[in-house]
């Protein structure tokens, strides 16, 4: 490794988190020995059932709900999609009109472009310059026709954390249900679905030490949402398909973990996180922070740098064993600043040079001290080679 460093370092926390050691200890039982498809009527297969449904409480418990409040899905995409969709094609007799925000995940956005290519309506609210969702939009975004909003718990992206209570009293006023994607939420900030007031909520396992592929939707009690999927009963008739077993189970183990560990883990990553910060704004001119000052994830760190491209400051701190992402998704054939950066009004010289850095529980302060000595290197460089530069004589 580079500079003697024996690993990399991996600050990429909001695309996955490794799975623990003491997730897959849990997980190993159900692909060996209880196997079972928990929908068969013998004793394996009960294990199964027994198995699951403890993961169903830990899950429910985590977000104050009740078991019978819990769907399993395939991750935070399907359960997306699941709520959005379902919520719509249930409600179609009452209203076509859906309220959702500008910076969601695609996995929010583009099932709302495929309901408007239905004949749905669907408002995009404006964001503020750091990402926040305003209140007062969601009821002006409001008609007698609306059947959903959907905001986010906190951004993927900036790590913006959303009003999510007052926007769901909002909607409730309105007598409208309220979802949201809770994915980068979960084991990050306290989510109470009845003190926050909210109907349906995404989570995904893979985003706080569970394995990928598994995640779930919270359906409050008495709330009409069609299913997605056509096919067996399982979950009580509501998504079918067999159940990913060892997925649930290892993500029951690591929401506990999550949710028991978040007050002390939030605390030292929100200091490993505001050096980060701090030390990049102080170390490199013509750098600034994308997303709100105080009210972020603790492990985000998201850096805009004028006259640079994200990707080259990616491909840049790979070579130096360092795992980032950049705020700016670039599509094949041409370079789209991020959608959600765009939407907080950032200029596109400053979206197009956005580098997002998640910490998380495997990161120290050598790493923070590594990343803080070779990233100034890493822009300077890439500034006396960049046409965009100030400086460039070319
Ligand atoms: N929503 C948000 C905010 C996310 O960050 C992600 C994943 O990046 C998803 C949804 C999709 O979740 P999954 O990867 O489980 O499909």
């Amino acid at each position: 490794m580079v500079d003697g460093r024996s690993r990399p370092i991996y600050m990429d926390h909001a695309a996955t988190t490794p799975v623990r050691p003491e997730v897959v200890e849990e997980m190993l039982p159900c692909f060996l020995e209880r196997f079972g498809n928990p929908s068969s009527i013998y004793a394996l297969a009960r294990e199964a059932q027994v198995t699951m449904e403890r993961a169903r409480g830990r899950v429910a418990a985590a977000i104050g709900a009740s078991t019978d409040e819990i769907f399993f899905t395939s991750g935070g995409t399907e359960a997306d999609n699941w709520a959005i969709k379902g919520v719509a094609a249930a409600n179609r007799k009452k209203g076509d009109h859906i309220v959702t925000s500008a910076i969601e995940h695609h996995a929010v956005l583009h099932p709302c472009q495929a309901l408007e290519k239905q004949g749905y309506r669907v408002t995009y609210l404006p964001v503020d310059e750091f990402g926040r969702v305003e209140p007062a939009s969601v009821e002006e975004a409001i008609t007698e026709k609306t059947v959903l909003v959907s905001v986010m718990a906190a951004n993927n992206e900036i790590g913006t954390i959303q009003p999510v209570r007052a926007i769901a009293g909002v909607t409730h006023d309105h007598g409208i249900l309220f979802h949201t994607d809770a994915v980068q939420a979960i084991g990050a900030i306290p989510i109470d679905v009845d003190a926050l007031g909210i109907d349906l909520l995404s989570l995904s396992a893979h985003k706080f030490g569970g394995p990928k592929g598994t995640g779930a939707l919270y359906i409050r009690r008495g709330t009409r949402v069609k299913p997605l999927m056509d096919g067996g009963a399982q979950e009580r008739g509501r998504r079918a398909g067999t159940e990913n077993v060892p997925g649930i189970v290892g993500m029951g183990k690591a929401i506990d973990l999550a949710v028991a560990e978040m007050p002390q883990k939030s605390a030292w990553l929100a200091a490993m996180r505001d050096r980060l910060i701090r030390g990049i704004l102080d170390s490199i001119p013509d750098t600034r922070l994308n997303g709100h000052p105080t009210e972020r994830l603790a492990n985000n760190v998201n850096m805009a740098f004028r006259y640079v491209e994200g990707e080259s400051i990616l491909l840049s701190l790979d070579a130096l064993g360092i795992a980032g992402s950049t705020g700016s998704a670039c599509t094949s054939a041409s370079l789209e600043p991020s959608h959600v950066l765009t939407a907080c009004g950032l200029p596109p010289e400053h979206a197009h040079g956005s580098l997002r850095l998640t910490l998380g529980s495997r990161n120290t302060d050598e790493d923070v001290d590594y990343v803080l000595s070779a990233l100034p290197r890493v822009i300077e460089r890439l500034r006396e080679m960049s046409p965009l530069s100030p400086n460039d004589n070319a």
